[in-house]
């Protein structure tokens, strides 16, 4: 078997670790960026590096932020009664574009999914029970994928939420079983957060 030389294959091993990218594709990547203008290689690189440098949490929401609290939170014109739950920050890029829904976020950190070891206390349920403590909030809406993960996690936070006597809505169920929020169209998921329904305790 061939050889590439180090910083080659060191490239490839990193390409190996993105979802869906096999040694094959990941090959193929490394080759193409060799053959970029230096400068463009350096702009990858920087992007990469900022990544991990500039890109934080905003201790409010959880989302994906350059500062925290993030544009969202500071936004005073933003409905602060209601307060959409999702899995991931790209769930919340879903919902946001949808322009639907302008109340604030909060972002969990993931679905429980206790096989794998995510259980309560790996995601930000504390810091949203202490929201629902601090303010006046007249509506939680759960987003979450209508998969297995995502149902249990409702289930779960919709028994946790209720003593607080606050409305509890998920989305509706126009979106096909086991899809993914993030590659759903806008208009399927304006509609879902349209016509939410209330979850009635059970
Ligand atoms: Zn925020």
């Amino acid at each position: 078997m061939i050889r590439f030389p180090k910083p080659i294959q060191n490239l490839i091993d990193q390409f190996c670790k993105l979802p869906g990218i096999g040694p094959k594709t990941a090959e193929r990547l490394a080759f193409f960026m060799l053959r970029q203008p230096k400068y463009s290689i350096e702009e990858f690189a920087a992007s990469l590096s900022q990544l991990s440098n500039s890109v934080i949490h905003c201790s409010s929401c959880h989302n994906i932020s350059e500062k925290t609290p993030c544009i969202l939170c500071s936004d005073k014109t933003r409905d602060q009664s209601k307060i959409c739950v999702l899995a991931e920050p790209h769930d919340l890029a879903a919902i946001e574009n949808t322009g639907e829904f302008k109340g604030l976020y909060h972002v969990l950190g993931g679905v429980l999914d206790p096989l794998n070891g995510i259980n309560p206390d790996r995601l930000q349920i504390n810091d949203l029970l202490a929201k629902l403590q601090k303010n006046k909030l007249v509506e939680i809406i759960l987003a979450f994928n209508p998969d297995m993960e995502g149902e249990a996690t409702m289930i779960y936070l919709n028994n946790l939420l209720k003593p607080f006597k606050v409305k509890i809505t998920r989305l509706a169920r126009g979106m096909p079983v086991g899809a993914d929020l993030e590659y759903t169209d806008e208009i399927t998921l304006m509609n879902a957060l349209k016509n939410r329904k209330e979850i009635n305790g059970n």
